[in-house]
């Protein structure tokens, strides 16, 4: 039996994608192979990496004057990636919002100089601070932000106002909903939430960025390296990048972007309006500023928190516990989660209510 799998990440990949990789496991395409012993110079390989890298511009609208980029490591290594490729003055600003922006702020510190200009810190990063135009230093290089906020179920709900470049990790809301490519310097995302398997992270970079990097930067890091080897440099992560395209084909043929996020929005509104409906749960994120891909949410007691997740899981709901740093509950809802499982969570919380309030 298959449960509705709340995971912040990896996440679960839609059914059918699952299906359409089963019948291909054993003979890809004729070749007699699996996906996953295909080599990387070979024509068929070539076919998947290049569909890949199309359907993301096709869905993403990512115009021509930008680079797009699969590479290995994660989003945790572009926290690095992105100041050894990008510092140019040596200067760049940072704006920390949870977990992965700390980090991320962390590792930019140790090649330049990094400006923290705001962060959500004071109040459990329940909020997006939005600062002034003149906060940002008008040399930086670029400026860092974490557009959704995995841990803490915050997102954006505007772009900082600013002329510095935006680095944007999107790692939990990559093509969740449209956005506007060319508002963006760079766009980063560790595809195991919204696009494949782990394995494989897409970068996104405005071609006019890329010739800047530190003489330190290894090879292995450098956008151009991988720009100019159509991201085959070295042997990629076949696998994942085939599950790509798979999950793209399929994102695809549903209506694509507009159609996905239409099909988020009600999901994640399904979820607060039943949350804020009851005093019996509480989603503390400040509302203009909640996440659609992940809700985070408690019910004021540590001993009911822990009793509803082991509940949750005998009733086919895993992967609900919250982050240790938030703790109660996090629904990730992520595009291949589908109305069903917020139904079957809708209709558990009710239950669960009723039986413990
Ligand atoms: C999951 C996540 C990361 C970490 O990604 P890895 O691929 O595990 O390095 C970074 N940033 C955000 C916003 C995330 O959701």
């Amino acid at each position: 039996m298959r449960v509705f799998n709340f995971s912040a990440g990896p996440s679960v990949p839609p059914l059918e994608v699952l299906k359409e990789a089963q019948k291909d496991l054993l003979n890809y395409n004729n070749s007699g192979m699996s996906v996953m012993e295909l080599s990387h110079r070979s024509k068929w390989y070539d076919e998947i990496n290049d569909e890949c890298i199309s359907l993301i511009r096709e869905l993403l609208n990512v115009p021509e004057d930008y680079h797009i980029i699969l590479v290995q490591g994660g989003a945790s290594t572009q926290f690095e990636a992105v100041p050894l490729n990008l510092l140019k003055t040596g200067k760049a600003d940072y704006i920390v919002t949870g977990n992965f922006s700390k980090k991320a702020h962390e590792e930019a510190k140790k090649y330049g100089d990094i400006k923290l200009v705001a962060s959500s810190a004071d109040k459990n990063h329940t909020y997006i601070p939005m600062p002034s135009r003149d906060e940002f230093r008008a040399d930086a290089d670029y400026l860092h932000i974490t557009e959704n906020n995995t841990i803490f179920g915050t997102k954006y709900p505007s772009l900082p106002d600013t002329d510095l470049p935006i680095v944007s990790d999107m790692s939990s809301c990559i093509m969740s909903e449209v956005i506007d490519v060319s508002k963006y310097g760079l766009i980063y995302a560790g595809a195991q939430k919204n696009l494949s398997p782990a394995g494989v992270t897409l970068v996104i970079v405005r071609k006019d960025l890329l010739s800047n990097e530190m003489t330190v930067c290894p090879t292995m890091l450098k956008y151009s390296v991988h720009a100019k080897s159509n991201s085959i440099f070295n042997t990629p992560p076949v696998w994942s990048i085939y599950m790509m395209m798979l999950n793209l084909r399929y994102l695809k043929k549903i209506g694509g972007v507009p159609a996905i996020e239409k099909i988020n929005r009600k999901k994640a509104q399904m979820l607060y309006d039943y949350i804020d409906s009851t005093p019996f749960y509480q989603n503390n994120v400040e509302r203009s500023c909640r996440s659609i891909m992940n809700v985070p949410f408690v019910t004021g007691s540590k001993e009911l928190d822990d009793k509803f997740v082991n509940k949750a899981t005998e009733a086919g709901l895993v992967n609900i516990k919250g982050h240790k740093v938030v703790g109660g509950m996090r629904a990730s809802i992520y595009n291949a989660m589908p109305i069903e499982g917020i139904e079957a969570l809708i209709e558990f919380m009710k239950k669960f209510e009723e039986e413990n309030k």
